[in-house]
């Protein structure tokens, strides 16, 4: 008998943790288990301290959360006629009734008696999460008489910023928030279309956490009112949360013409409430950015270059990228459909069955009436006196090669022009990294992403810390909010 075709595990607790398939999916371990069992029970308030106690983002998470517990979801997995259990909504159950969204119902006749505003039972006194980062640790850490408390600076105010704070303010450090936009929640106010979230349930949430003593400084912009060394030099650790909010261009023949937009500087106008004027036809061009460079350069050269497909072979990063770029361009076609543009065409390099969004997404945007065309990739922007006429495409015969390497492949000769006025990029975006002029003792990563200690959060340079999208690239709200809570425990470790 060979160990190796009879594996023999012995299990310890992190084995039966990983069985819990759901709750070992979750970045900030969720016992999504628990809190759907409350629910079913009728225990609402319980379910709300189990979905809360790890996740101080659990109102905007309960709406817009990328859910990988719910694919992980063992019900799911059963057969074609399962479907995972619903638990994101479910934790909007729970919220809505507990949450610190529940007190925008008062004064009114809904009864909400003993959750504090910030949004936590006081009488639990219970531990509902297996991560260090439980709202009831960390309120026993704080208690301690010989715990040390500083002040940190927090630079921007998306959820990595809020996770953090959140938990460096329960364990009794001061805390100071710099955004440079006139509001918080980052890429779920800017890029998130409204539609899709509740903002004064949101502003609920971030109540609830400036409520501990966080203060936040609004339209302030390190590197530019502040800098960052000042903010160094006042307080004795920094967090960067920055995210990414420069769009990528696209660098192909007349993307500098006018009519050429990045997705996320449309979607921010447009939730900051500016004018926005795309014309009556747009088309919508998605795809991560390493997958954009290998299509472009396979367009001119017949194939991918080495770099590139071996940046495109971390399946995984890439699949993330391409997720986030098709549900960015999802949230720029379905708003410029709201700003009453008539024709709405979002194009892909993948075919249908490659799109990595789920089919409901697809159908949903196709329903409200937004062209979607697979296999096609762009080969420049026409434009004339200055503006946007057309976008010439052209086919894609397959994406992946023969061993399932992304690589992509046209059809010659099928060149045709999609007329329009504006095209939107949805093709990744990038940190805009400003703030750190003069702090050459943080180091920048190859892919222009603040360089961290994955387990600590903590950058090249002792004092600051980083977490979120400028660490990690795109990802989803769920993993910001770890992110924040790591480099919170981090300082509370004394690493
Ligand atoms: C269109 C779109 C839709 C998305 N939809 C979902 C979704 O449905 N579900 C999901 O889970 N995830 C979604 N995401 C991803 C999610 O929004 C991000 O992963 C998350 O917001 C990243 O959080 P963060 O804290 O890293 O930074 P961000 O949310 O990007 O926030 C960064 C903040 O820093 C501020 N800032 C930047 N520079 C400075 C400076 N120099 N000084 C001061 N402040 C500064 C910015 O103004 C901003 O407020 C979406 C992303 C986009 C773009």
């Amino acid at each position: 008998m060979s160990l190796e075709r009879y594996p023999v595990i012995v299990p310890d607790q992190d084995y039966y943790r990983q069985m819990v398939k759901c709750q070992a999916a979750c970045p900030v371990l969720t016992d999504a288990r628990g809190y759907v069992t409350a629910v079913a029970q009728g225990n609402i308030e319980l379910g709300y301290q189990i979905a809360r106690d790890p996740n101080p983002l659990s109102t905007i998470c309960g709406r817009i959360c990328g859910a990988p517990c719910e694919v992980a979801c063992r019900r799911g997995s059963i057969g074609p006629d399962h479907e995972p259990v619903a638990i994101r909504p479910l934790k909007r159950v729970v919220t809505e009734q507990y949450g610190p969204e529940a007190f925008l119902r008062l004064p009114g006749t809904i009864e909400v008696p003993v959750i504090q505003s910030n949004g936590v039972q006081p009488v639990s006194g219970q531990d509902f999460s297996t991560g260090p980062w439980s709202r009831h640790t960390l309120e026993v850490l704080a208690a301690q008489p010989s715990r040390k408390r500083g002040s940190v600076a927090v630079i921007g105010a998306g959820p990595s910023s809020l996770a953090t704070a959140h938990d460096l303010s329960v364990l009794g450090h001061r805390v100071e928030i710099f955004e440079a936009g006139p509001k918080s929640g980052g890429m779920i106010r800017y890029g998130v279309p409204i539609y899709r979230m509740d903002w004064e349930a949101m502003d609920s949430e971030v109540q609830a956490i400036v409520d501990l003593g966080v203060k936040i400084h609004y339209d302030t912009r390190i590197g530019e009112t502040i800098t960052l060394k000042e903010l160094r030099s006042d307080f004795d650790a920094v967090f960067l949360g920055i995210g990414l909010m420069q769009g990528r261009k696209l660098n192909v023949e007349g993307s500098d013409l006018d009519g050429v937009v990045p997705a996320v500087d449309m979607l921010l106008n447009y939730n900051l409430g500016y004018q926005v004027q795309l014309g009556k036809r747009v088309v919508v061009v998605g795809g991560g950015d390493v997958a954009m460079d290998a299509a472009r350069t396979a367009l001119r050269l017949g194939m991918a270059t080495e770099e590139q497909t071996e940046a495109l072979e971390d399946k995984d990063a890439r699949l993330d990228e391409e997720a986030d770029t098709v549900r960015t361009a999802l949230d720029v076609a379905r708003t410029a459909l709201r700003l009453g543009v008539g024709n709405v065409r979002v194009i892909a390099l993948e075919s249908w069955d490659e799109l990595p969004a789920s089919r409901f997404e697809l159908e949903e945007a196709e329903e409200e009436g937004i062209h979607i065309t697979p296999r096609l990739g762009p080969v420049r922007v026409l434009g004339e006196n200055g503006r946007v006429t057309g976008l010439e495409v052209i086919d894609v015969a397959a994406v992946f090669d023969d061993v399932g390497r992304f690589n992509p492949r046209f059809v010659p000769g099928t060149n045709q022009v999609l007329e329009c006025d504006s095209v939107i990029l949805a093709i990744g975006q990038t940190a805009d990294l400003a703030p750190l002029k003069g702090a050459e003792d943080v180091e920048i990563s190859p892919r222009g992403l603040v360089a961290i200690n994955q387990e600590t959060g903590q950058t090249s340079a002792q004092d600051v810390f980083a977490g979120g999208d400028v660490a990690y690239g795109p990802r989803m709200i769920i993993h910001a909010v770890r992110d924040g809570h790591i480099a919170a425990w981090a300082g509370t470790t004394g690493t």
